[in-house]
């Protein structure tokens, strides 16, 4: 299996803010630490480059290994897993409280594959909503095309810095 490169892996935990990217669990309330893992797995030819490579928490990652669909409990149809570059966390999922909820059939199929709502997450969650620095609910940057990446590590990074930054600072004037 190709490994992303040093420069790449830090991008790529950058750019998640240290977030799961799927249930947006913060790494730092957390022992293990966060895998970057391949959206489309390596075995189907997924790339190890920054549109292919994503941020997620151990339950995450383990429970999504090498899908790229998911049943929609609604509906029975399989439909594409969240993928963390193509989709916006916030055009699929809500939050309400400490529970995500689905906007759509992505969202409902994913919610029950990455049992986002798991009795510990929950717990989790509550810690985390008692610590100021967290902002839960600000969605951080999706959209980095690999071109512009590649051609440019450190302005990207600072981009995605400046934009969360610039967000988390409306959540807080509310
Ligand atoms: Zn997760």
């Amino acid at each position: 299996m190709m490994e992303p490169s040093a420069a790449t892996a830090r991008l790529v935990r950058q750019r998640a803010a240290d977030r799961c990217e799927y249930c947006l669990m913060h790494q730092s309330l957390q022992v293990a630490t966060f895998h970057i893992e391949h959206i489309t797995p390596s075995s189907a030819g997924g790339p190890p480059s920054p549109d292919n490579l994503a941020l997620a928490c151990p339950s995450c990652n383990l429970r999504k290994a090498n899908r790229l669909t998911a049943r929609d409990p609604t509906t029975g149809d399989m439909v594409p897993l969240f993928h963390p570059r193509r989709h916006i966390w916030t055009d699929h999922f809500a939050w309400s409280g400490n529970e995500i909820v689905a906007k759509t059939p992505i969202g409902r199929a994913a919610i029950v594959m990455l049992d986002m709502n798991h009795a510990r997450r929950l717990k989790v969650r509550i810690a985390e909503s008692r610590s100021p620095s967290f902002h839960r609910r600000v969605p951080f940057l999706r959209r980095v095309s690999s071109t512009t990446v590649t051609t440019d590590l450190t302005k990207i990074t600072t981009i995605a810095a400046n934009r969360y930054s610039s967000r988390s600072a409306m959540y807080l004037s509310r």
